[in-house]
């Protein structure tokens, strides 16, 4: 049973049925021979999956949101999905589309779209962490140019990346005050550093710092109007936050259905296993609280493609909650269904496990969308 459009369900069957002649074989390799998962990166792009939200002037699929989130969500179900559609077709994306000038549209939406560009975004540095009011990286002048100077830490797949849409700080002329401004950086830019971190995880993405002292840009690196870029970083958060439910969702389901499928046939005593309460119960919980999850991350995209910021950012924020939730609950689970076959790598459970983890942290912690339900839902008063 289904509430979504013919045209939504034919989507998800095309991206399902193409995920899946990739899936966890596949990226194990990719793991095991260090090498991003070109080939499942390319072939989304050239299928136009990876740009279905961006506009059909620039060769993309003129949908929006919902649309990326389902093929976030049917990749992520088959054990292909990629981190780098959160940042380069959503966050940047969708920042480029509505702040970008025309040249900046017209450079990078069509290559977004189409998977042959690729851009990340850096805004966590090491001493703001969760509160983005601290950054310090800092813009400034000089003539036409910028120069900036700063520090980032955790921005994924800067190594595969064309370019890093940074978000630093300029000086507002009038008060001094410092305001938001978003960069876009290529990876070549003389004085752009960038160092791997060691991570405990199994990803295809990997994580850097970035470090950047008097970079030289030239003026048009700026996106849009330097006055804007509040509104900008907004226009990415929500994409961003519905991205990262995509992703939990889709995963709780790979690890959902690897475990119903176990319980089904694995006999130890009399019966399947899946016949014990123990074994069954958590997991129909598990699929009640996914499928919660990914209502909550649907409203959030119908909320966010009908232009309504403000009401997609608590959606968004549930959303993204909730599906974290139901990931780590739905590995872990997994992982218990099949005993110690949940942690061999052939099962590919145990493996998930410190990669559904990341979504209680990032792109924005478990604690700090409770902060935001708390404070902006209920009118509770802050404690930070
Ligand atoms: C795999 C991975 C990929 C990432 N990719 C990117 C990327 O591409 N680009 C990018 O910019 N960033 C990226 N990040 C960074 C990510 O967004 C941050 O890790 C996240 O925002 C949390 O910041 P932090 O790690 O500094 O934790 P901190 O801010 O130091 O927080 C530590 C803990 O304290 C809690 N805490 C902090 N303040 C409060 C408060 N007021 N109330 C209650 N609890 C609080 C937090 O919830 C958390 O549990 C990535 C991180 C990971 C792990």
């Amino acid at each position: 049973m289904t509430t979504e459009s013919q045209e939504r369900q034919e989507l998800r069957a095309a991206v399902s049925k193409f995920a899946a002649t990739y899936g966890p074989k596949y990226m194990e390799k990719c793991h095991r021979d260090d090498e991003y998962p070109w080939e499942l990166w390319r072939e989304a792009g050239k299928l136009g999956f990876l740009g279905v939200n961006i506009p059909e002037e620039f060769g993309g699929g003129g949908a929006g949101m919902y649309e990326l989130s389902l093929v976030a969500e049917e990749l992520n179900a088959q054990g292909s999905g990629l981190l780098l559609m959160v940042v380069s077709p959503a966050i940047c994306g969708n920042i480029i589309n509505r702040f970008g000038t025309p040249e900046q549209r017209q450079q990078w939406l069509p290559g977004l779209g189409d998977g042959s560009k690729i851009l990340v975004f850096g805004i966590t540095e090491p001493d703001a962490g969760s509160n983005a009011h601290r950054i310090t990286t800092t813009a400034k002048r000089d003539g036409s140019d910028w120069l900036l100077t700063g520090r980032k830490v955790f921005i994924s797949g800067v190594d595969v990346a064309d370019a890093v849409l940074l978000v630093a700080r300029t000086e507002d002329a009038k008060t001094g005050s410092l305001k938001p401004a978003l960069f876009i950086v290529p990876r070549d830019t003389p004085g752009f550093e960038y160092k791997p971190i060691d991570m405990a995880l199994r990803l295809p993405e990997h994580q850097f710092s970035l470090y950047f002292d008097d970079m030289r840009l030239p003026a048009e690196s700026l996106v849009g109007d330097p006055d804007a870029g509040l509104m900008q970083l907004f226009a990415g958060l929500n994409p961003e936050r519905i991205m990262a439910a995509a992703g939990g969702v889709g995963s709780a389901r790979y690890a959902l259905d690897r475990a119903v499928d176990y319980a089904k046939t694995r006999t130890v005593f009399k019966v399947p296993i899946g016949a014990h309460q123990a074994i069954s119960h958590p997991l129909a919980q598990i699929k009640i609280e996914l499928e919660l999850a990914k209502l909550m991350m649907q409203k959030a995209a119908v909320l966010y493609d009908e232009g309504d910021d403000f009401g997609s950012a608590e959606a968004a924020n549930m959303a993204k909650y909730a599906a974290a939730e139901a990931s780590v609950r739905a590995v872990d689970q997994a992982v218990q269904t099949l005993g110690g076959n949940g942690l061999t790598v052939e099962y590919d459970l145990g493996t998930q496990l410190a990669n559904s983890r990341i979504m209680r942290i990032a792109p924005v912690s478990r604690e700090m969308v409770l902060n935001y339900v708390a404070n902006n839902t209920l009118g509770l008063p802050k404690s930070y």
